[in-house]
């Protein structure tokens, strides 16, 4: 068995603008991850963008890195995270997308704005239980992941992703696959997703670590259960929250002051790539 380090839940300039390219991307990550699992927003990009994106993100994976293509789909069941998707699937029906996309790890992202629909989440492989981007990257959503614990049909597993969109923070949360893999053989996407459709994985920033299922742990303490954690993280993520509000209302007033975009925006990245 080997862990191997990935991050999931990424965007590149592929699908929003102000992002990183790929082969920006790589640069930054290989020395330190082997993995990162792609998630462009479908409605930014298009079948022929994202055909060539397909083979870009082919073009720059070898043995020591390896981009996972994949996309994210706005649908009636929230957004939906196909990873290792190789066709374009652009649609607000999520039963159609599971249809689409047979044969992805397939997750509902940002599960907290409530939009989840039972049937859909019979059939996915797992919820995005930590969103970086959403709720913080210091502190797993103690609180939240404990009842969704108890919501969650059994089979189905509690993911993390940074959703890298505009800055490329820290990518606190890291993915760790455990693949049986024998020494020497290169990592493969095929070992990557399949450990994680069993559940061979763990979310972890470091301090904080998100079992498959579920179970947080601060180091080696299970937390899951303790009322001190779980109203600290329910602190944090008010408080995350109340950051990006700020952030976004700070912007709005740059702009009404005739600050241009691309000032805007090297602006946020300083702040964001310090938070
Ligand atoms: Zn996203």
């Amino acid at each position: 068995m080997k862990n191997y380090r990935g991050i999931i839940h990424n965007h590149s300039a592929c699908s929003k603008e102000g992002c990183y390219p790929l082969s920006v991307l790589r640069q930054r990550w290989a020395a330190h991850l082997d993995f990162a699992a792609m998630t462009e927003h479908a409605e930014r990009t298009s079948a022929e963008d994202y055909a060539s994106y397909l083979q870009e993100c082919e073009a720059l994976s070898d043995e020591r890195f390896r981009f996972i293509p994949g996309l994210e789909v706005a649908t009636e069941s929230g957004d939906m995270l196909l990873l290792g998707c190789r066709r374009f699937i652009c649609t607000r029906d999520p039963m159609q997308v599971l249809d689409e996309a047979a044969g992805c790890f397939i997750l509902l992202a940002h599960p907290e704005e409530g939009k989840v629909i039972p049937r859909v989440l019979e059939q996915v492989d797992g919820l995005e239980g930590w969103n970086g981007g959403h709720m913080g990257g210091y502190m797993p959503p103690i609180d939240w992941l404990s009842s969704w614990r108890k919501r969650l049909p059994s089979g189905k597993f509690l993911t993390g992703g940074n959703d890298i969109h505009k800055v490329d923070p820290k990518r606190k949360i890291l993915t760790l696959v455990r693949v049986d893999q024998h020494p020497g053989i290169p990592i493969g996407e095929k070992a990557i997703l399949e450990a994680m459709r069993h559940g061979y994985f763990l979310t972890t920033n470091g301090i904080f670590s998100v079992s498959a299922d579920g179970h947080v742990f601060c180091q080696t303490m299970k937390v899951s259960d303790r009322f001190l954690f779980k109203a600290c993280a329910c602190c944090y993520r008010l408080g995350w929250r109340a950051v990006n509000a700020c952030l976004q209302l700070g912007g709005s007033m740059l702009e009404a002051f005739g600050i241009d975009k691309h000032r805007r925006t090297r602006l946020n990245r300083l702040i964001r790539q310090h938070l």
